[in-house]
């Protein structure tokens, strides 16, 4: 996109509003960026520091081997998400893969089929489009990796209304095959957010069940436990 539609529907900065940029500068510089070498390999939260457990993933198991998120869901990055998601600015599908692909480099193989973890089809409806779907899409096209639609939601449930263990009970049976899928060896899924992991856990036990011999997750923001948050 750009030209035209940029004239006639010009870019404000998610983080602080200022027009004629998706991101400024200032925000740009100020994003709370994960650094990997700080982060933990299984769920991608950030870690107080390096020698200890993660507190995020402890006790979980996981059908996904492995999880990056490149910030923290903090402002401006959830600005940002937000804008996508709710804004229906689609413009930052794409500053977001930017920030997928600069967090993944080293980490995503050349073979590794990027698969968008699926909205449900009512926030389809509401949003006029899946924003997982065009973050891998604008990803596959900076990474040159293959991307591929191989799940679909089949029932929806709001996972931010829900507590932590809650989430994980409710996601079971969440997501489908598509039909006449050719399973690759080795999926990343790719989502906006990653909360407990369960949403992603849901998704990659389908794929892994299905044949897939690997299952990583990519995510643009990590929402991390608050202390004493449930
Ligand atoms: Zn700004
Ligand atoms: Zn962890």
């Amino acid at each position: 996109m750009g030209g035209l539609f940029d004239l006639v529907f010009p870019p404000r900065c998610a983080g602080c509003d200022h027009p004629g940029t998706l991101w400024c500068d200032t925000c740009r510089a100020a994003l709370p960026l994960i650094d990997p070498g700080m982060a933990c390999a299984r769920c991608g939260a950030p870690l107080r520091d390096a020698g200890h457990p993660c507190v995020e993933c402890h006790g979980r198991v996981f059908a996904f081997s492995a999880a990056r998120c490149a910030a923290r869901l903090e402002p401006p990055a959830s600005r940002a998400v937000v804008a996508l998601k709710d804004g229906g600015e689609r413009r930052y599908a794409g500053v977001l893969a930017e920030l997928l692909a600069a967090s993944a480099e080293g980490w995503l193989a050349s073979g590794d089929v990027l698969v968008p973890a699926p909205a449900s089809p009512a926030a389809v409806r509401r949003r006029g489009f899946d924003h997982a779907a065009d973050i891998a899409r604008s990803l596959a096209a900076l990474t040159g990796n293959p991307t591929a639609r191989l799940l679909r939601a089949t029932a929806s449930a709001d996972q931010r209304a829900l507590g932590r263990e809650e989430r994980f009970a409710n996601r079971a049976g969440v997501f489908a095959l598509e039909s006449g899928v050719c399973m690759p060896v080795s999926v990343v899924l790719v989502d906006d957010v990653f909360t407990t992991g369960a949403t992603s856990d849901a998704a990659a036990r389908v794929l892994r069940e299905a044949g897939a011999a690997e299952v990583r997750v990519l995510a643009v923001a990590r929402a991390v436990q608050r202390p004493g948050s449930a």
